[in-house]
């Protein structure tokens, strides 16, 4: 499981990325995280302005010593690739997440963005430049304006609703009974499932990361809404490094490079083409799921 809870809310607390606008995000990070344990290291610096090269070296991690979880993970991702991550459940997939985000520290190996390696560099200034997608939508009780300026210190009104518009939030936000100014109630109860997916995706275009987390988007929603919140992740995605849990693995055909996690381990890599044309592990995971959803459609 993902451990981005609360604590995250930088990145986007429960479940949902999005930096603070009007709250400074290294306020909230002290308010809101529960994982002190993980310092900056004395001399840490900032992250530079990344542009999204990401390299895994022989990493391994484990949660408690003498359960290894992630064993000599390697993998690189070059700005702008869509990196998929599959596998069974409990396989290691929001673990690498986790490490990435450094919430937990590992126990050998380097992970480095941009040539910069994650331990040397504040975290808060980590965290800042990824932002997060989860399933779990999270909403401030605040105006639907408010909650899209939360992406980002400074941003603008003429900015957010240009963003929502093309986020496929705005027509839906026009028929709210006060537009914009509507406050959402108990973080968007009075929203749709898929409204909420879609106005965190707005605000996570509004933060405008180099390097985005997409955890499966789209579950309990109506197929409109289901096209629309697509469109508007793959607009999010273009020019940035993306990583995506993909539980469906439809969600990640596309990707540059697919990572296959089994018990931790990185069992195979490439393209969907390439991976269902070696019949090996992703093929099997692949058919499992088909199969899935064919004996589903028919008993439907
Ligand atoms: P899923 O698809 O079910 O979300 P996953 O591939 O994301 O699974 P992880 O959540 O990364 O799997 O879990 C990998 C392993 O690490 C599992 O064996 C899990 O039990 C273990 N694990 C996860 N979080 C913790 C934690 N906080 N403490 C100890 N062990 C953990």
């Amino acid at each position: 499981t993902l451990l981005f809870v609360l604590p995250m809310l930088t990145i986007f607390a429960n479940y949902n990325y999005i930096l603070s606008a009007s709250v400074s995000a290294g306020r909230i990070f002290s308010i809101l995280d529960e994982k002190p344990d993980i310092v900056d290291r004395p001399g840490a610096v900032e992250l530079k302005p990344v542009k999204g090269h990401v390299v895994f070296k022989d990493v391994n991690f484990s949660y408690v010593s003498g359960r290894q979880i992630l064993k000599n993970n390697s993998f690189e991702a070059l700005p702008g690739q869509k990196i998929g991550l599959c596998g069974p459940t409990g396989a290691g997939k929001s673990t690498i997440i986790n490490i990435l985000t450094r919430y937990y520290d590992i126990d050998s190996g380097i992970i480095e963005i941009d040539g910069q390696n994650i331990y040397d560099v504040k975290q808060e200034s980590l965290r800042k430049q990824i932002g997060v997608v989860l399933q779990e939508p999270f909403l401030f009780s605040d105006t639907v304006m408010n909650n899209l300026k939360y992406g980002r210190d400074g941003a603008s009104e003429d900015e957010c609703t240009a963003v929502a518009k093309d986020a496929n939030c705005h027509e839906f936000i026009t028929r709210l009974p006060k537009g914009y100014d509507t406050i959402l109630s108990d973080g968007g109860s009075n929203l749709s499932q898929g409204q909420r997916q879609l106005l965190t995706i707005a605000r996570a275009m509004i933060a405008d990361p180099r390097i985005l987390i997409l955890d499966e988007a789209t579950s309990n929603v109506d197929t409109r809404t289901e096209k629309n919140i697509q469109a508007a992740l793959r607009k999010l995605q273009e020019g940035r490094t993306s990583f995506v849990i993909a539980h469906r693995l439809s969600t990640i055909k596309d990707a540059h490079k697919i990572l296959v996690i089994n018990q931790g381990e990185i069992v195979e890599r490439g393209t969907h083409d390439e991976m269902m044309a070696a019949k090996g592990f992703y093929y099997d995971l692949y058919m499992s799921q088909f199969k899935g959803r064919v004996s589903e459609i028919l008993s439907e």
